[in-house]
């Protein structure tokens, strides 16, 4: 193949999200602009893009869930709704310049090493292009995963998953049914409870539901925060390590100490719930932190309307009329909405990326997701991932681990023009003991404390999340380790 033929870039971010927005502004700032963003859709904002549904917001406070180059004094509420984070992304894109660098409906169709050019090949719908670096910022959560209960397909009704809203669909008077009692079920209930004629919810397994504690920003703090931007750093250092504090009890789990935090969410159960049956069924049985700590002020209640109904029993079939349970109990529904969260594990992307000796990240992820500080995969060189394997949080923002990444990635960029490398490649073994290390200190968390969650893949190995401090994290990426890698000059 000759490069020249075809659009060539230094690096291709795909994905306009935090990460690859994050990315793209960090080379813009270092003055590089010999970079292209492929983003599959027609607008920035990634998650807080797709994620639309009634209720949608963060629940992390917006003081700490922002780029800390750009603080936003502007934030309406402690816990921001998610057409504020949306506007702040693309704004902040818009400030830094980053907008006309990016493809709109530019899917990532498939990438494949090229051996000899030492370069990405990308497939577009637009045609090939040219990378020396690519960059995978496609989110760990942005592939909607719908349940792989039978008969779903015949379902007669309007069906759809929570991220792919249907905003046409007007709920009023309607039966409705919802599977899925996580972090996004639990937001969109109370938004829509007042609408349907009935709602029933599908429940596998309860959530731990502790107090929201949301309120709105007044406006004497926004303007205090805009005159003196120190008191927004301080506000949100303040948050940072009361997090760092959470994450303590999840990192080192003791079964005694998770009792008693669990008692805060079994007394906000109690305020909130007051038939014991409902209750009963509501009381999660495994360890609080397992699964993601829910916030909530008005899921509870919605669940006590005349309107709604809790099924905790399995559900058997999606029949063209609705849900037919495990006890043969049929239950008519209009509309059934899917929040059965993403394909976190086994996102079809891993099929089209192709390394070294033609081999897919899918092989190389045979025995489960891994990669060097959640970055690079041996046999992938000049690749690195956003927010890849055992990145993730179940305490802070997300933001610093992105952030801690775009540092890591920006200086392997900076090391490979400094010493004119061609490729880097992380070294097996270097990548074998990285993993040994993670999946060892794994085990003494909370989340490997056996509950069934979508932090852990089909073979029960939790590949998704960080077992540590972000401070931990954001010092093993501070700088570029060359040494973990074979180079080609
Ligand atoms: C409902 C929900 C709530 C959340 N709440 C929180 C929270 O409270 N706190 C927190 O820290 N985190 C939260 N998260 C996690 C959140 O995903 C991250 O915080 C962050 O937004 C991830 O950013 P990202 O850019 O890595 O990925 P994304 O925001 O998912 O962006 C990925 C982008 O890549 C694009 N893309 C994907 N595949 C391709 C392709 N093949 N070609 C081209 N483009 C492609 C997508 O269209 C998207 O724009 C939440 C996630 C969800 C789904």
């Amino acid at each position: 193949m000759e490069d020249k033929e075809f659009p060539h870039f230094e690096v291709a971010i795909v994905g306009a999200g935090f990460s690859g927005l994050g990315m793209a502004i960090r080379l813009k700032k270092s003055g590089q602009s010999d970079f292209v963003i492929l983003e599959r859709a027609s607008d920035t904002g990634g998650t807080w893009r797709d994620n639309s549904y009634p209720g949608c917001a963060c629940d992390i406070q917006s003081h700490l869930y922002s780029f800390s180059f750009a603080l936003n004094p502007n934030w309406s509420r402690l816990f921001p709704p998610q057409p504020e984070i949306q506007a702040y992304l693309r704004e902040t894109a818009a400030r830094y310049g980053v907008l006309p660098h990016i493809h709109w409906n530019c899917p990532l169709l498939g990438a494949a090493w090229d051996e000899d050019e030492k370069n990405w090949q990308i497939t577009t719908p637009g045609g090939l292009i040219t990378a020396h670096v690519l960059v995978l910022a496609t989110g760990p959560l942005s592939e909607p995963s719908l349940p792989g209960i039978p008969g779903l397909a015949s379902f007669k009704g309007k069906l759809f998953h929570s991220a792919q809203w249907d905003h046409a669909c007007d709920l009023t008077g309607k039966r409705v049914g919802v599977i899925g009692t996580g972090a996004s079920g639990i937001q969109f209930v109370p938004e829509i409870q007042p609408q349907a004629a009935r709602l029933t919810i599908f429940q596998r397994t309860p959530p731990w539901i502790v107090p929201r504690q949301d309120r709105p920003i007044p406006a004497w703090q926004r303007a205090l925060y805009k005159k003196l931007p120190l008191a927004q750093r301080l506000v949100r250092l303040k948050i940072y390590w009361q997090r760092e504090a959470i994450g303590a009890g999840l990192v080192y789990y003791n079964p005694a100490r998770s009792k008693l935090i669990a008692q805060l969410g079994l007394n906000h159960l109690k305020r909130q719930i007051a038939d014991p049956a409902l209750r009963a069924k509501l009381t999660p049985n495994y360890a609080i932190g397992c699964k993601r700590i829910l916030l909530s002020d008005d899921f509870y209640p919605a669940l006590t309307r005349p309107n709604v109904e809790v099924v905790a029993d399995r559900v058997a079939a999606i029949t063209p009329e609705g849900v037919r349970l495990a006890d043969d109990r049929e239950i008519p529904l209009d509309v059934l909405i899917c929040a059965t969260g993403f394909h976190a594990t086994d996102a079809p992307l891993f099929t089209k990326i192709k390394g070294r000796e033609g081999r897919y990240l899918s092989e190389a992820w045979g025995k489960g997701m891994r990669a060097y500080l959640g970055a690079t995969v041996s046999g992938f060189p000049n690749l690195f991932l956003m927010i890849g394997p055992n990145t993730g949080l179940g305490h802070s923002s997300m933001v610093l681990m992105i952030e801690s990444q775009i540092k890591y990635i920006f200086e392997a960029l900076r090391a490979m023009k400094k010493e004119q490398i061609k490729a880097i490649d992380v070294r097996p073994e270097i990548l074998e003991h990285y993993n040994e290390w993670l999946q060892e200190r794994l085990k003494g968390t909370v989340w490997n404390s056996g509950c069934k969650s979508w932090y852990l893949d089909k073979r029960g190995q939790n590949t998704t999340l960080w077992p540590g401090f972000t401070f931990t994290f954001r010092r093993l990426t501070r700088h570029f380790k060359a040494d973990a890698y074979n180079s080609t000059l």
